[in-house]
């Protein structure tokens, strides 16, 4: 504002409207997202808006690419049309063919490019950001869905002397570790189906925290020198976190960090920029643990 002409003589300057982007997703109402990249956007002095699109799986193909056809930059997808996303873009990135799923679309040169930014984003998690380190670690992956399959090439990354893919429905596990077979030593079995021997890392890529459950696993794939780690976040413990502490693991962490990382990936994508997820992190963290309405999605 001009104090002498009471007017903003920059009012009538041309301005390049903010860069849209959006998450679509079914519900999305408790993502974080927003808050993330608007954060991201603010550090990094990128001028971008962030929206919320509900958008259920009959109409997702379209919404997404009206939005994508005309304001929308670029996308972030998350469940349940992760796999939905690879039939509508028009390459995918090696991860995202590993993974099967895309979390992360980019418009370039009129084309849409489809990436999945979740296996480096727990990668980046476990080592960066929690510091942990392993020799040829035993390693337990739960769950055989999405973000599973994304996480395998990840963890085989950490050179596992074992890893080991059990799921409730085991035909998928068994599955998954017949793909990943080339890249390293992989098994699949059922839950009950697990040695009574300890892990040294065991990632929890079920669902069954979203609704307070622990997938039935012995007891003893845990120790004092376990790290336990839930995809899953909310306010408080996740119920495979207090079932990991009351066990005496040695850590027991949740995925409030692979969500950042995940994201600064995508941001990095889409804006050239990385941000730094260090001050995010610290205050999503703090600000959930002051909220009372347990965020589950990204
Ligand atoms: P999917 O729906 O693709 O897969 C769900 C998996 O959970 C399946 O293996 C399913 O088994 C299993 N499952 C569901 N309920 C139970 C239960 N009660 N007991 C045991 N197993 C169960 O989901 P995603 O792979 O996309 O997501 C999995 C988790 O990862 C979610 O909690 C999600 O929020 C989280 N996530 C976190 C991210 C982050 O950034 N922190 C990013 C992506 C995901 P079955 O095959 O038998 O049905």
């Amino acid at each position: 504002m001009n104090p002498l002409s009471g007017s903003d003589p920059s009012a009538d300057l041309p301005r390049s409207a903010p860069s849209v982007y959006g998450l679509f997703g079914h519900p999305v109402h408790h993502s974080w997202s927003p808050f993330i990249h608007g954060m991201f956007a603010k550090q990094t002095g990128q001028d971008m808006i962030y929206r919320l699109f509900e958008s259920p799986p009959a109409r997702f193909r379209s919404e997404v690419l009206t939005f994508l056809g005309s304001e929308g930059q670029g996308a972030n997808i998350t469940l349940p049309h992760k796999q939905a996303a690879t039939e509508l873009v028009n390459e995918l990135t090696p991860r995202a063919q590993m993974a099967d799923a895309v979390n992360t679309i980019v418009r370039r040169d009129g084309s849409l490019i489809g990436d999945n930014t979740d296996g480096a984003g727990l990668l980046t998690d476990l080592t960066s950001n929690l510091g942990l380190k392993w020799s040829a670690p035993r390693i337990l992956l739960l769950g055989a869905g999405g973000a599973a399959r994304g996480a395998i090439e990840p963890l085989l990354s950490l050179k596992p002397v074992k890893l080991v893919i059990a799921n409730r429905t085991v035909t998928k596990a068994s599955k998954l570790a017949a793909e990943f077979q080339d890249l390293g030593w992989v098994s699949g079995c059922e839950f009950s189906g697990l040695p009574d021997r300890s892990f040294d890392l065991i990632v929890n890529a079920t669902s069954a925290s979203l609704r307070g459950e622990v997938p039935l696993i012995p007891i003893g794939v845990v120790d004092s020198g376990t790290t336990c780690y839930d995809m899953a976040y909310g306010v408080g413990d996740t119920a495979f976190v207090a079932w990991a502490k009351r066990l005496g693991a040695g850590r027991a962490e949740q995925g409030w960090g692979m969500l950042v990382e995940q994201a600064a990936e995508a941001f990095e994508l889409w804006r050239g920029v990385r941000p730094d997820t260090a001050p995010v992190l610290q205050v999503l963290q703090a600000r959930a643990a002051r909220v009372t309405d347990s965020p589950s999605s990204d």
